[in-house]
């Protein structure tokens, strides 16, 4: 049985909650697979000491986000800080996922996967575009994936209490516009900014981006015009996405709906199977 929003509003009871075993660990807290009222759900723990009502607020966006490419927040349990329930991705973050499965896969089958892994991932930005959230924290490990292989943007919504705006230490230094980390200038271009390195990581298979550069060298030298190569198995035409979505200049970047767009002809210009 589904959980209805609409009947048991945002706010959930812990009652009817089954906690289960640790799956991952998160910033602000471990998470958990649970059930709640007979549906497999993911329970993310934050404990924080910002009131559980300031994160009440911050989720109620997050109660107003359905798409099939966002991980889908079930509703929120005010405990020890707060309790944060969503659907269940069994297949855990893209970027574990990539790195154990990536290359066992034919080289073919990969490629296609990975068009479609991509598309999923632009569909869900394009909604929040629309939106006109920002999201300021997309890379593969908050990409998660279902049991039927949908890939799904997570992390959303919160990002705003996450990262205050003077606590530059938290920013996730390799996904995030060279604009965006020096004057804190978040927008939906900087998420494209982002989603550029999400595709270098899908196409090395879940490695760290700029490999073997210190933080400081990266800002340093990505604001100095410095890019990332393609990775081995990259079409050119990827990594040509790849490179306008690093346009140092946010308005010359593209839109997510432009880059969806891009995609689709992509798509549709190969052989079918
Ligand atoms: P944070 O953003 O605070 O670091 P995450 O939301 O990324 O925490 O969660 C940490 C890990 O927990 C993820 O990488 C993933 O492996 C697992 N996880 C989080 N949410 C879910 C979910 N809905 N379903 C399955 N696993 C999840």
């Amino acid at each position: 049985a589904e959980v209805e929003l609409s009947k048991t509003g945002w706010l959930l009871d812990i009652t009817k909650l089954q906690l289960g075993e640790n799956i991952g660990e998160g910033e602000f807290g471990a998470v958990y697979k649970g059930e709640y009222m007979g549906q497999k759900v993911a329970v993310k723990t934050i404990k924080c000491d910002v009131t559980a009502q300031a994160f009440l607020q911050e989720t109620t966006v997050m109660t107003k986000l359905q798409h099939k490419n966002l991980v889908r927040l079930l509703g929120v349990i005010p405990q020890k800080g707060l309790h944060i329930v969503t659907e269940l991705m069994t297949k855990g973050n893209l970027v574990n996922f990539l790195r154990t499965r990536g290359r066992s896969l034919v080289q073919f089958h990969t490629l296609q996967r990975q068009t479609y892994r991509r598309k999923y991932v632009c569909e869900g930005m394009e909604y929040l575009e629309n939106k006109k959230l920002v999201h300021r924290d997309l890379a593969a490990r908050n990409v998660l994936i279902s049991d039927d292989n949908m890939a799904k943007v997570s992390d959303f919504g919160l990002t705003r209490v996450d990262f205050k705006v003077s606590d530059n230490a938290k920013l996730p230094v390799k996904w995030t516009a060279p604009e965006a980390l020096k004057k804190e200038k978040f927008s939906t271009k900087s998420d494209v900014w982002s989603y550029g390195v999400l595709l270098w990581e899908i196409f090395s298979y879940g490695r760290q981006p700029y490999p073997k550069m210190s933080l400081s060298e990266v800002k340093e030298r990505v604001e100095g015009g410095y890019r990332m190569e393609a990775p081995v198995d990259c079409p050119p035409s990827v990594y040509s996405l790849m490179r306008i979505c690093w346009e140092i200049e946010p308005r010359r970047r593209p839109t997510f709906h432009k880059l969806r767009e891009k995609l689709e002809q992509e798509m549709g210009s190969q052989n079918p199977v």
